[in-house]
């Protein structure tokens, strides 16, 4: 498996123009919401809002193109997922609010299928549900702990479920896996396809989207671009990890970067072998992120954690090939599935995600300012934004539905520490996870890096 020949750049962005194709903001406009970033949730944002009320104008900003940022990069997981867990929300909201909280991105992963499927967006949507290999005993502690946390906090035993190993190796044919655990909340597809057609939904409900067009100053009703100036009564900051380049942002949220490669496509014979019928998103349970997908032509799209962090929360192109960190990739990829070993790698990239300090996302808004926001997805944010946007339109337009008080709304973040900490902490943190794993690897016993690394990021109940 060679990485030389890949070219650096989403697989996804193939199929669509990944390119700056509409008109930038050339003049001052004045609308009643302005939106700052044109992925998933700005867009998501932005139809909600014109869907239920079709007088609203709404106007989106865009600093390069749709789909720029980690909508248009990510696995294409479309999956329920809160970022520290079920057990996490429990104890900040009480059971009964953290289990309301799971059922409504339960829904929400089947409200994104519905709403793909009526405006005839095509992102090759597979509702295999979620599956997470355990690869040694230790990974099945882990999957019987999460199992019974979940049914112990009052999820219902459908929503996620231990396998065992017979199952397990039926659905996944990757080495030494041992058992693991299914949910049917979670679907594969193509992150392109959905945000470069949901902004078309959003266009032929009347939103205007101007790419090109930073968003260089927020400030009470107005949003300044090179180009002119938009006012607006509410202005909504939808820019998870590049929130740090925001004015007055810089300890808000920092970029971490997750990347991924792709392989050509497969035969039949080797997915006879390597499984995933139904599409079904996987990882497993090591410390260090892994997720990974079978895509519509028959590809493995596989990424992982690991990235450092880069100083002062900077992001750059350069970044998005990442030598070690893409060979790191496909080293876990073929200890997993030897059998690719003659597979070639044509795509490899990555891309930004956000994360608050204290890792939880929110969907927040300040009526006296004007200003609404919603992130802090810690990578888990392809159903999640769909969530916020909902609550987002529901909070500007003040209806009283029940997402308006669920229990993520109106969350306040603690800021970063400022540098050289935050590099310091950020990339220690990194560090102690890979240690985690490679410990745990070689003893089969939990490692204490993991705990100080989940206490870092403030998983602790
Ligand atoms: C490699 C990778 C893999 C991932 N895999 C998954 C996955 O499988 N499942 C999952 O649930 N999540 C995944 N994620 C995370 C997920 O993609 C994000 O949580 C989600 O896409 C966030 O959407 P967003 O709209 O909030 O942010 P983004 O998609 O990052 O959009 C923010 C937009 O704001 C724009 N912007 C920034 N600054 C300005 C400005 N000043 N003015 C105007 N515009 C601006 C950016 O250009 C960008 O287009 C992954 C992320 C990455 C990077």
């Amino acid at each position: 498996m060679k990485l030389a020949e890949a070219r650096v750049a989403p697989l996804w962005w193939d199929a669509v123009d990944a390119s700056v194709t509409r008109a930038s903001l050339d003049r001052d406009l004045s609308v009643d919401v302005a939106i700052i970033g044109a992925g998933f949730t700005g867009l998501w944002t932005a139809y909600y809002l014109k869907r239920e009320h079709p007088d609203l104008s709404v106007v989106v900003l865009e600093k390069d193109h749709v789909g720029f940022g980690a909508s248009g990069r990510n696995g294409g997981w479309c999956h329920a997922e809160y970022p520290l867990g079920i057990g996490v929300l429990a104890h900040d909201h009480g059971p009964s609010e953290a289990v309301r909280f799971m059922q409504a991105l339960h829904a929400t992963v089947d409200e994104v299928g519905s709403v793909m499927a009526d405006e005839g967006i095509d992102c090759h949507w597979a509702k295999g549900g979620v599956l997470a290999v355990a690869r040694s005993e230790l990974h099945m502690d882990r999957a019987r702990a999460e199992v019974e946390e979940a049914q112990h906090f009052g999820l219902a035993p459908e929503d996620v479920r231990l396998l065992g190993a017979a199952e397990a190796r039926g659905m996944l044919g990757a080495t030494d896996v041992v058992g693991g655990t299914w949910s049917p909340h979670g679907a594969a597809m193509q992150p392109a396809l959905a945000v470069h057609g949901l902004a078309q939904a959003c266009e032929s409900r009347g939103v205007v989207i101007c790419e090109a067009s930073a968003a260089l100053e927020i400030g009470a009703g107005k949003v300044a671009t090179a180009g002119g100036t938009v006012s607006a009564s509410m202005i909504v900051r939808a820019t998870e990890g590049f929130t740090s380049g925001l004015p007055g942002h810089k300890r808000t949220m920092v970029p971490l970067y997750s990347h991924m490669v792709a392989t050509e496509p497969l035969s039949d014979d080797l997915w006879a072998e390597l499984g995933l019928d139904n599409r079904a998103t996987f990882g497993d349970f090591r410390n260090l992120i892994i997720y990974g997908q079978r895509t519509a032509d028959g590809r493995f799209a596989f990424g992982g954690r690991g990235a450092p962090y880069h100083f002062g929360s900077s992001i750059s192109p350069s970044y998005d090939g990442h030598d070690r960190v893409h060979k790191e990739i496909v080293r876990v990829l073929l200890e997993l599935f030897p059998q690719l070993s003659d597979a070639m790698i044509t795509h490899r990239w990555g891309g930004a995600l956000g994360a608050p300090r204290d890792w939880r996302p929110t969907v927040s808004i300040d009526r006296r300012r004007g200003l609404a926001w919603a992130g802090g997805y810690v990578g888990d944010g392809v159903a999640t934004t769909n969530l916020a946007g909902q609550c987002l339109a529901d909070l500007i337009t003040e209806t009283k539905s029940d997402l308006v008080t669920l229990p993520w709304i109106q969350h306040k973040w603690k800021t970063w520490e400022p540098e050289p900490l935050r590099w310091v902490g950020i990339n220690a943190g990194l560090w102690m996870a890979k240690t985690a794993d490679a410990s745990e690897e070689r003893t089969g016993k939990p490692s204490r890096w993991g705990d100080v690394g989940n206490w870092l990021r403030g998983k602790t109940r």
